[in-house]
Parts: C-alpha cells; structure tokens; sequence
C-alpha cells in the first residue's frame, strides 16, 4: 500500500532540506508518492524527479501558491501540472517578484526596527528560491528579538503587525485557473489554519468551489482529529476531493511529521483515486 504525502518543502523555498535529502527522508519514512510543494517556485523539482528515480518514488509536480481571498492571504496547493506550462512558468516569475519586493519592504521594516545585517543573515539561510516570513521568524529567534517562531509572527511579522509588508497576491480565482491551465489539481491548503469562523470557513471553501478548484486538505499536520472529521464533512458537502499532505519543511520542526499521516476519513473521495499511481495505493484512496 502506498504511503502518499502531498504537501512538502524543501530549501528552494522555507524547508531546511534540499530536494535529495528531503525524498530521501521521506522514503525512508515509508512515502512512495510525494508531491513537492515549495512556496511560489518548481525550480525544485528537477533535484526531487532526480532523487525519486533513484529511491523508486513517485514524485508528483507540485507548488503551494499564495493567493488573495477577501483581504486575507491564504494558500493553494497545485499538483500533476505540467512544469513547463509557458503560462504557468510566466505566473510563478511574477510571484517570485511579487517575493523579492516584499523581502526587500520588510528588511528595510526590521531595520527600521533597530535589527542589524538582515538582508546578510538572510541569504546566509539559503533558500535557493523563494524568501518567505519563515526566513525572517528564524532571523527574529535566532537574534533574540522573539522567543519562538509564533511570537516572531505575533510581533512582527503577522498582519498588521510592524514588519507586515501588504501584497498584491493574485486572486483565489487566478490561482485556481493558473493551475488548471497546466493540466493540474488545485487543492485547498491547509483550511484550519486561517482562524476563520465557522460561517467564513464554510464561504471559504463554497467560494473556492466555484471558482472551479478541485480539492481541499483534509489531512494536514496541525488538523486535530476532530478538525479531520469536521474538515471530511466539508469536502463532501462542497463535492471537493480530499488531500492529505504533512507541510513538512524539516526535521528540526517536529509538528510536521513526513509522511506519518492519518488515514482519509471512510466519506472522502481521494485527489489520487483517479491518478495512475504504480502501487497498489487505490487501497488507500477508499472509494
Ligand atoms: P509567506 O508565504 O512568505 O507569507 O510565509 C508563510 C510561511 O511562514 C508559512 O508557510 C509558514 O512556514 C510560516 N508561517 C506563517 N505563519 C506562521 C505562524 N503563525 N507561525 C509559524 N510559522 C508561520
Ligand atoms: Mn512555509
Ligand atoms: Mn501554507
Ligand atoms: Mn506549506
């Protein structure tokens, strides 16, 4: 039976792992279908198809996208597109600007602030691709302006707060369709960690169901088991298929386990259940 995790980052964006290491720890952990997902960039998954051949792993196309819903940002997770979709390759340079303004606005925000050799620390860290405010929640903890990653947000880096640096993210709907256009999967990230109310959930995932997306996160690493069964409810009642996906991006970040997820609840209809995958993972997919 197939181990299946679609939602992974490696150093091309905020993941601590390059995309060797990271298919290899996660074959180890027992996953044989992996999709990549770094933030707004695929210049990852050359290294991941490489790695996977060699660990006899399915590597799927992937991407999480940041996009504009209401006035919040939230995330869509793209798989099984085509990597070199002109289109697509145009709209993820225009999200890889979109990133480089905005480092550039909250560098110049924390020295505001009084940090020092933010833009040096910064690079230092690696990401090959995308910068993300997780590179600048570990340059807050590691110069001891915040105790933790969350209080890096809570102080600094979260909306409104003092390094928050607004952006004009493309819209659910251009997301959706961008994804769609390269032949793949728009999937809902991780709908539990918005803090939305119940009825801004529920108008959430009718909206992105109507602006034609395919599937929500069912599975991720911060759902609780009850938000697991609340979240099942919603893929069905909204006709979604369901996706399952650790948001892995390192072994020193031990809420998100590679691979060692849970089961899809008995009601929901799988992202892979009609994807051709050389296992016998349709075990998994409980149609
Ligand atoms: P960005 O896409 O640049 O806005 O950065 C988003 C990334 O920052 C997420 O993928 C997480 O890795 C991290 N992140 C966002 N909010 C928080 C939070 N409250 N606590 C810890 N990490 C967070
Ligand atoms: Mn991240
Ligand atoms: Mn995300
Ligand atoms: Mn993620």
């Amino acid at each position: 039976m197939n181990s299946i995790d679609l939602h992974t980052h490696s150093h091309f964006s905020d993941g601590e792992l390059s995309p060797t290491d990271l298919v290899a720890t996660a074959s180890q952990q027992g996953v044989t279908v992996m999709a990549l997902t770094d933030h707004d960039t695929i210049a990852g998954l050359d290294e991941a198809y490489l790695a996977a051949k060699h660990h006899a792993m399915q590597l799927i196309a992937g991407v999480e996208i940041t996009a504009r819903w209401t006035n919040r940002d939230i995330h869509v997770v793209g798989v099984n597109f085509n990597p070199n979709h002109p289109a697509l390759i145009q709209f993820l340079d225009a999200q890889a600007q979109r990133r480089a303004t905005r480092a550039q606005a909250i560098i110049e925000k924390l020295q505001q602030l009084g940090c020092d050799n933010v833009a040096q620390k910064i690079q230092q860290m690696g990401a090959l691709d995308a910068i993300t405010r997780a590179h600048f929640a570990k340059y807050l903890v590691e110069q001891g302006f915040a105790k933790d990653f969350k209080s890096a947000f809570k102080k600094y880096l979260a909306t409104g707060k003092p390094a928050f640096v607004a952006t004009d993210w493309p819209s659910m709907t251009a997301v959706i369709d961008i994804i769609q256009q390269a032949g793949g999967q728009a999937i809902l990230a991780h709908p539990g960690r918005y803090e939305l109310s119940r009825t801004k959930l529920r108008l959430l995932i009718e909206q992105f169901k109507a602006a034609g997306g395919d599937a929500m996160e069912v599975i991720t690493s911060n759902h609780t088991t009850d938000q697991v069964l609340s979240m099942a409810k919603l893929a069905e009642e909204f006709h979604l298929l369901a996706s399952s996906g650790s948001d892995f991006h390192g072994p020193s970040l031990v809420h998100a386990r590679l691979g060692r997820l849970p089961t899809l609840p008995k009601c929901c209809r799988a992202i892979w259940a009609n994807w051709s995958l050389t296992d016998s993972s349709k075990d998994e997919a409980q149609l």
